[in-house]
């Protein structure tokens, strides 16, 4: 299957398609059909329910636009940046560091300098994929992804469509971490619309500018929250860690159950909880698990506060692509906010039994420090308290030594009001953790395109089929009657309103021959077909019909909701309908 073809069908089948065709289209913006908004939806109710429901994570949902300070704190108004190099021809746009990455035996250019990044350039006498055109010489600049709106009329009150749906959680964290009564751990999901102004999207649904993430922010207590491996323990992951990226020729895996991973120490125990959660996650939505690796971040790419990250990585015509990122973000993100912000973004924990601990207390004899420091009198005052608080000893001799903006200020110990006093604790402020599981929807939507198209052979015939999973089929069952007379119109009409009643998203088709009926069904990924035909009006009775085997059985049409049901859940498989039902 060639990129095209699959891009072809989505089209063709209502699948994806560009954006605002009619006035030339847009590059970087999709619209999903009736087949694709339904699949993306299904896509993302089992991520809601593999990891909310069964996790025990509730959802939240935040404005896409946040005024400039949250980006301030977040880093993104200063370091969200992609390198750009732009074409001296035709002007055309490029992410330097995918050029390089295409262009040379360099995987991931990222985290090269630019200035290197340039030398790169020229070195390899790399051109624009466009026109041709040299780029040697061409000057790198770091371009922000993020798109800048103005709240309000004016331009008073910057803002930007977020770049992530992440800190929609983090910013809300003092009044989520009181929901959840104050104790951890607690785990926060967000599923929506996430904004990059890419510099040149490609690759269809893999890199837009508008897509949809969902990421769960899971905080914990570095302390003392260990994750419940056993859950997950015997999961199967292919890991591509980073020494055998590095050191390695050629492509070599390790494979570990979660477990191991853990006790061998090569995953973070909250990072590998989630890859087992996440390889479960992708395969139960048609991932073909055979194309799919999580990949330890470098040292280069790994962001300075986090422990560790890796991808979920999936291979679409011989390339990986990231699907997801699985992070061990420490404090880093509500430790920027509570800096930034007004608020508290620390949870009390309360000890078992109160602790009596001794304190270092200040209270200075204002009547001295007034006159002699004039207005930084307070400031040498909080001085002196933070002081106390770290260093004790500073208050052993006759003066003590503060430095209030660049300037040191001597004190005599006896104006500092200096004590160590007992006092019960009942307990302390503590800052969350952060493990995050960060799922690009789309991506995991067209991995499952690309996974389940296939081309074979039927009766003599090419066919082209996509083989997805019930679960997220959009078009669950197509109903046909062998032709639209003699009543089997009627019936084939009615049974498609009873299986929609029963829940079943079904189809009803009476157009051309069944042949090519089921071709239909089989390019948009239909599982199963019913058809209803002469002997149906006299017995009740109904073809079913498997789209990847071919195969057929007749069933009682008084059966067929309750079996399609158990087929939907994976209760039983085709080959067994033979077979009676399970007991119930
Ligand atoms: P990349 O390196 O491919 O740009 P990223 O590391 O910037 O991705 P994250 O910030 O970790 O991506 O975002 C989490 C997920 O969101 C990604 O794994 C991906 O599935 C999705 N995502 C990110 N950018 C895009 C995009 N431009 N189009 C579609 N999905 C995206």
């Amino acid at each position: 299957m060639s990129r095209s073809d699959l891009v072809e069908l989505a089209k063709r089948r209502g699948y994806f398609f560009q954006s605002a065709g009619a006035y030339g289209g847009v590059s970087g913006f999709y619209t999903y059909g009736p087949q694709g908004a339904t699949l993306k939806a299904n896509v993302e109710d089992a991520w809601r329910e593999r990891f909310g429901v069964q996790e025990g994570h509730r959802e939240i949902d935040a404005p896409t636009v946040m005024p400039e300070p949250v980006f301030e704190a977040s880093g993104h108004l200063d370091t969200f940046d992609d390198m750009l190099v732009e074409c001296p021809e035709c002007g055309a746009s490029h992410r330097a560091d995918h050029l390089i990455e295409d262009e040379t035996d360099i995987e991931e250019a990222e985290s090269i300098a630019i200035p290197d990044v340039e030398d790169l350039i020229a070195d390899h006498d790399l051109q624009c994929p466009d026109c041709g055109a040299e780029l040697a010489g061409e000057p790198v600049e770091e371009f922000n992804l993020m798109f800048e709106t103005s709240i309000g009329p004016g331009s008073s009150s910057p803002g930007y469509l977020r770049p992530e749906t992440a800190q929609g959680i983090f910013v809300e964290f003092p009044q989520l971490a009181e929901y959840a009564r104050n104790q951890l751990p607690f785990g926060i999901t967000q599923i929506g619309k996430a904004y990059r102004n890419e510099i040149s999207p490609r690759n269809s649904l893999v890199r837009t500018r508008e897509f949809t993430q969902a990421e769960l922010e899971h905080f914990v207590d570095p302390t003392e929250d260990v994750p419940d491996i056993d859950r997950v323990a015997d999961v199967e992951l292919t890991l591509y860690p980073a020494d055998k990226q590095e050191e390695v020729e050629g492509v070599e895996y390790v494979t570990k159950t979660v477990r191991e991973a853990v006790e061998d120490g090569l995953v973070h125990e909250w990072v590998a909880y989630y890859l087992g959660v996440g390889k479960q996650w992708y395969e139960s939505i048609g991932v073909d698990m055979d194309r799919f690796r999580f990949r330890q971040h470098l040292s280069g790419e790994l962001a300075h506060y986090a422990a560790d990250c890796w991808d979920a990585e999936g291979e679409i015509d011989g390339d990986w692509y990231e699907l997801a990122g699985f992070a061990y973000r420490s404090d880093y993100d509500l430790s920027k906010h509570d800096e930034y912000s007004d608020d508290d973004f620390t949870v009390f924990k309360q000890y078992d039994e109160p602790k009596v601990v001794e304190r270092a207390t200040v209270d200075p004899d204002m009547s001295y420090l007034g006159p002699e420091f004039g207005g930084a009198a307070g400031e040498v005052a909080d001085a002196l308290e933070t002081l106390a608080e770290r260093d004790r000893a500073a208050f052993e001799g006759d003066t003590v030594t503060v430095e209030v903006d660049g300037e040191e200020h001597e004190i005599p110990t006896e104006k500092t009001g200096f004590a160590v006093e007992e006092v019960k604790e009942t307990g302390e402020h503590v800052m969350p953790h952060v493990v995050e599981p960060s799922i690009g929807i789309d991506r995991a939507v067209y991995a499952v395109l690309v996974h389940a198209y296939e081309i074979d052979e039927v009766e003599g015939d090419e066919r082209t089929r996509l083989a997805l999973e019930p679960e997220v089929a959009p078009t669950f069952v197509g109903v046909f009657p062998l032709m639209d007379k003699d009543g089997m119109g009627e019936l084939a009409r009615e049974l498609t309103d009873d299986l929609r009643a029963a829940g079943f998203d079904a189809t009803y088709d009476d157009s051309g021959n069944i042949g090519r009926r089921y071709r239909r069904q089989d390019e948009v990924g239909t599982p199963f077909c019913v058809t209803v035909d002469y002997d149906s009006l006299e017995d009740h009775t109904v073809t079913l019909r498997e789209r990847d085997s071919t195969e057929q059985v007749r069933v009682p049409v008084a059966a067929l909701p309750d079996l399609l049901e158990d087929l939907r859940e994976g209760e039983r498989t085709f080959a067994d309908l033979d077979a009676p039902a399970p007991e119930q």
